[in-house]
């Protein structure tokens, strides 16, 4: 299949014939060796009527395992059985993706979160750019949108759903959200309260009037399962709660809402050990790592300040003063309950994390 390319601001008004799917490649400027830099867009144009829908990955380009299961949904649906369109959009920041990186590393004076910038700008930095060529041209057109994350380099987070709450959605939107939110089939829905932020590809949308929310599972810098197929069960879920695809999401046994998050950081510098993996439930004043210092001392014990999950850890152990060794979020104790006691979902359950406790 060949790729049509076209300039950010053109993309909206492509035609995709019904029944046909199409790859699109958006530019949106050059690195400094000259060459294109072009944002992939898959484009399925299903036989029947439907709703647009986005799904996104790779606003932060080192988390390739949310860019392959994006990419593997888009080059496996079947226009025949979709209605409406999906735009699959499996690296929506090429620049920061060219360099192994969060972001891009080239814009100053400082660098751009494609995440949060509250604006793009097509005459902008980079980032600007790119937010300018996803927020105003890719999605211009679509209904609903899912935003597709891992994590960053160090670390690893047990999948979960994000609906953030900034105060800026309009009511209904934050309804629609809240029930995607269920619908796309973590057992972790995250109501995150970020008063004001509203930026990014995500916040942009709501702000819209678009529903969209944001999935998180996996380690940074590496796409390996079953991290790749619990973020394609996410995506699939979504497609067909929106009406996209037949059938209905793959619910889990049980969901929990959090909505407070810790961050566990380090105060003394030295080498981390982890006693917790993501998923784990732990108590308040449990020790959930430890620092040791250059002779091999323990000179530091990091505790959970509350009952809660464990959701990220970090797998690097060099910490500095202020390393986020892991992040707690915290749980009642019907939650807790159902939590320990719960079945886990088939997928969930081949989470392995080599180096963590067994
Ligand atoms: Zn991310």
């Amino acid at each position: 299949m060949s790729t049509r390319a076209v300039k950010a601001g053109q993309f909206k008004d492509i035609a995709v014939p019904a029944g046909t799917k199409e790859k699109v490649a958006v530019y949106v400027g050059e690195l400094a060796t000259g060459t294109p830099l072009e944002i992939p867009v898959w484009v399925i144009a299903g036989r029947r009527p439907g709703p647009t829908v986005y799904v996104g990955s790779g606003v932060h380009g080192e988390e390739p395992a949310g860019m392959a299961a994006v990419a593997n949904v888009a080059r496996r649906l079947d226009p025949r059985d979709v209605r409406g369109t999906v735009v699959a959009v499996p690296i929506a920041n090429p620049a920061a993706w060219a360099f192994r990186s969060r972001h891009f590393p080239l814009d100053a004076p400082n660098v751009g979160d494609v995440a949060s910038l509250p604006k793009g700008d097509p005459g902008g930095i980079m980032s600007e750019r790119i937010v300018a060529a996803l927020v105003d041209d890719i999605t211009a057109r679509v209904e609903y949108g899912l935003d597709v994350h891992a994590t960053h380099l160090d670390s690893v987070n047990y999948p979960r759903t994000m609906v953030t709450i900034t105060g800026a959605e309009p009511e209904d939107v934050q309804r629609q959200r809240m029930a995607l939110g269920k619908a796309v089939g973590y057992e972790i829905i995250h109501l995150w309260k970020r008063p004001g932020h509203g930026g990014g590809v995500t916040g942009q949308l709501n702000r819209r009037g678009v529903p969209t929310i944001a999935i998180e599972a996996g380690e940074g810098w590496r796409a390996l399962n079953p991290w790749v197929a619990i973020l394609e069960r996410g995506i699939d879920n979504f497609l067909k709660y929106t009406g996209v695809l037949e059938g209905e999401p793959l619910m889990p046994p049980v969901q929990v809402e959090v909505t407070a998050r810790y961050e566990v950081t380090a105060n003394r510098g030295g080498m981390s050990f982890l006693k917790v993996r993501p998923g784990d439930f732990v108590r308040e004043g449990q020790v959930v790592a430890e620092i040791r210092d250059m002779f091999g001392e323990t000179v530091e014990e990091l505790r959970s300040p509350w009952d809660g999950i464990i959701i990220r850890c970090s797998l690097l152990p060099t910490v500095a003063t202020g390393a986020r060794v892991c992040n707690v979020y915290q749980t009642d104790q019907t939650d807790l309950d159902r939590w320990t006691q719960r079945q886990l979902p088939a997928l969930e359950a081949q989470i392995r994390v080599p180096g963590l406790p067994a």
